[in-house]
């Protein structure tokens, strides 16, 4: 396994490397669909406004789509629409059989709950693993179902490189129900002890120094200093921010790099396992509703 750099000495957890994994079993699984004259699976990704980041995601995740041989829609809405017209617009994606997946770009503008809306677009065209009743079996172990993406493809990453999860102290920072809650049940399920930090957390370094597996998932450049961390812990950066015009994470990677035994780097590490994940989720959404008919 690559190092991150000369002077460091932890091993680079390779999100690329593991995304090309899944995006080829994928891509093998769709030629075998489409050879035997089934409809492709369909993804719709619904951006509300104009927010520039957004918008490059979406993009990225239309891309993969098509590159996977998907069909994929992009609804670009306008950032006035209201709570009523936009449920209108995901009734319709809703009873659209031709559909299997559905992906509302959040952060929404202010004036839509991002909740009533997942709440609305329903469990079974959920793409992004959001909606409560996905949730819910996460928390229940119910295997098979639809997981959130960023936790799921953090998991296929430690799954990859063999990194054993059981009965290691795992501290997450963060607890938002798209990376920091999941995460911490999908560690639990694998039989980790967990702690969650967040941030009302009283003294962090102490807690952090104690995790062989540490996550961050916070948006703070540079909150995860060396000192935070045990040596030869595995660490895993989620954090996506911008820090002299470029993407850093949560993690300060030099420094982190030469006490840490593993470490994903940013960009290249949690970010392409993401999109990896929501077409594997876009793949069961589309088996389960071919099943149906
Ligand atoms: P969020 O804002 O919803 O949650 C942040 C969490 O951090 C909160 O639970 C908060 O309590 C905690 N927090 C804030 N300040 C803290 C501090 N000083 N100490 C400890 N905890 C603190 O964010 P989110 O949606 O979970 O995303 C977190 C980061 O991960 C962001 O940078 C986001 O861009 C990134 N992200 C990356 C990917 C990816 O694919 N790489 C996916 C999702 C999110």
């Amino acid at each position: 396994m690559s190092q991150v750099s000369d002077t460091t000495h932890a091993v680079r957890l390779d999100g690329k490397v593991v995304a090309g994994h899944l995006l080829a079993s994928l891509r093998d699984s769709l030629q075998s669909v489409i050879k035997s004259s089934q409809r492709a699976p369909k993804l719709v990704v619904v951006q509300v406004g104009e927010d520039p980041a957004s918008s490059v995601y979406v993009k990225n995740k239309i891309k993969t789509a098509q590159s996977l041989g998907m069909a994929s829609e992009h609804r670009h809405l306008p950032e006035s629409i209201s709570e009523q017209a936009l449920f209108a617009e995901l009734d319709q994606l809703n009873q659209n059989p031709s559909i299997d997946a559905v992906l509302v770009q959040m952060p929404l503008p202010k004036h839509l709950d991002a909740l009533s809306v997942i709440d609305r677009l329903g469990a079974s065209k959920d793409v992004d693993g959001f909606h409560p009743v996905h949730l819910g079996n996460l928390v229940c172990g119910n295997p098979g179902g639809v997981l959130p993406c960023t936790p799921a493809g953090i998991m296929q990453i430690l799954e990859h490189y063999r990194i054993p999860v059981e009965g290691k102290h795992a501290v997450v920072i963060g607890r938002s129900n798209i990376v920091g809650k999941p995460l911490s049940l999908m560690l639990l399920q694998g039989n980790a002890t967990v702690t969650i930090a967040h941030s009302r957390t009283r003294n962090l370094s102490e807690l952090t120094r104690s995790a062989d597996i540490l996550v961050a998932a916070v948006g703070v450049a540079d909150l995860v200093t060396g000192d935070m961390v045990k040596p030869g812990a595995v660490v895993i950066d989620v954090g996506m921010n911008k820090k002299d015009g470029k993407l850093v994470g949560d993690i300060d990677q030099a420094a982190v790099g030469t006490v840490a035994g593993y470490l994903t780097p940013v960009p290249g590490g949690v970010g392409p396992m993401t999109i990896a994940m929501l077409m594997k989720n876009t793949w069961t959404l589309y088996q389960q509703h071919i099943l149906q008919v």
